[in-house]
């Protein structure tokens, strides 16, 4: 069993932050990275949270207090990182597509790097030469993840340099001695097959022979958390498991150490967070129910953008008879939480609470419509703490300049 915020607690955050509101519950973060370390016990691993999924400053401090390393996807994430209070050495950059100008940035801050492109590869090594260790990311050309705007790995990605061309990569290191420590592979997100990390590990272990000064291999994120009831996700211990045979035979085979790192983001704070809103307007509307909320698409995308499930309570009214509703925003757009979904009676002031919130929620908020973004409230040691503000008007115009 995980640990869960009661209805009585979310509604009394409710009352006193008001609604919409995000809610992160510590523990819970802490008790997921605890499964990573037991279930990887034996295994030289490193974990490092994949902050775009949750940026707030309390989080990644929280972070940084039970002792995961962290990983960036962009300069601004590092320096969040370093005000956080990481240390450079603790901190990975996986960057994607950006100037070669950010990756200097990262490089004289001193942080681990992922460099994802010939192009960048050659600029790096040859400014830098053997002075400096980078890692590859290189494209697997696996097919997996959720759905295929999180697919990163397969043979049409954007992502990562394309296992065909290793042999460029080589002649890079030949030519400028670029120092390639690590090799990294993210996949996908929601990857609920262990098959498939042990693919990317075969991958991996297949072309590390090319690589003398190899001392890593990193995995990526993308381990699969439930949102439906009843849905299973990444057998995290099996896994553990899994990567400790490959690399002890890997070790014995070749008589040669590599540590292991993942990046996970949603598996560490998916299941941490909590939206709750409130319902504003009941419609019976022909045939469907509709229960419009005081949110939309501009607090919580993940419904619309990806076609997203996310189990939905209604803490005002528990154990009521069900029946079929359309949950949906406010916005001016057609933004459906949910299709007919069997929930308690639902009346107009009460509130919904969406679960596995913790992940990639928040951080995709937009001021569209020009409505405030969420508070977010974290809850630690029974404790509750307001740790951002709900917006004010000057938030919508902040950075704008009347300059007509
Ligand atoms: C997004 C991302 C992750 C985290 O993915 P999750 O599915 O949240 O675990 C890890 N590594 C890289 C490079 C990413 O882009």
């Amino acid at each position: 069993m995980s640990l869960q915020l009661s209805a009585e607690q979310l509604q009394q955050i409710a009352r006193q932050f008001g609604t919409p509101v995000y809610v992160y519950h510590a523990e819970r973060i802490k008790e997921q990275y605890n499964r990573l370390l037991s279930a990887f016990d034996g295994v030289d691993a490193k974990f490092f949270y994949a902050a775009k999924a949750l940026t707030n400053i309390n989080v990644l401090k929280y972070i940084l207090s039970i002792g995961c390393n962290i990983d960036c996807s962009s300069v601004n994430e590092v320096k969040l990182a370093l005000k956080a209070g990481f240390e450079p050495q603790n901190i990975l950059y996986t960057s994607n597509n950006i100037a070669f100008e950010e990756i200097e940035e990262a490089k004289n801050i001193g942080v681990h790097i992922n460099i994802d492109s010939i192009s960048n590869l050659i600029k790096f090594g040859k400014k830098f030469g053997h002075s400096y260790p980078v890692g590859v990311r290189l494209r697997p050309n696996i097919m997996a993840g959720g759905n295929l705007k999180i697919s990163t790995g397969h043979a049409n990605s954007k992502f990562g340099v394309p296992l065909e061309n290793i042999k460029e990569i080589l002649d890079v290191a030949n030519e400028t001695g670029l120092f390639i420590k690590t090799l990294h592979i993210h996949t996908g997100s929601e990857i609920k097959d262990v098959e498939v990390f042990a693919k990317g590990i075969e991958v991996l272990f297949e072309v590390s022979q090319h690589f003398p000064d190899l001392q890593v291999l990193d995995l990526g994120g993308g381990f699969k958390v439930p949102y439906m009831p009843g849905e299973e996700g990444t057998d995290i211990p099996l896994l553990g498991k899994k990567v400790k045979e490959e690399f002890d035979l890997f070790e014995k085979k070749h008589d040669r150490h590599l540590q292991v790192w993942f990046e996970p983001g949603k598996y560490i704070v998916s299941e941490a967070g909590y939206f709750i809103t409130t319902v504003n307007v009941i419609k019976n509307a022909g045939n469907k129910i509709f229960a419009g909320v005081d949110s939309g698409l501009n607090h919580f995308i993940r419904p619309m953008f990806y076609g997203a499930y996310h189990e939905i309570d209604n803490i005002s009214n528990l154990s009521g008879a069900k029946r079929a509703y359309n949950i949906v925003g406010n916005i001016c757009e057609t933004d459906t939480f949910a299709e007919d979904r069997q929930l308690p009676e639902i009346h107009e002031g009460d509130h919904l609470v969406f679960r596995n919130a913790g992940a990639y929620c928040f951080e995709m908020s937009s001021h569209y419509n020009s409505r405030f973004k969420p508070a977010e409230v974290m809850v630690k040691d029974g404790k509750t703490y307001l740790i951002r503000k709900r917006d004010e008007l000057e938030d919508l115009l902040k950075g704008q300049i009347e300059a007509l």
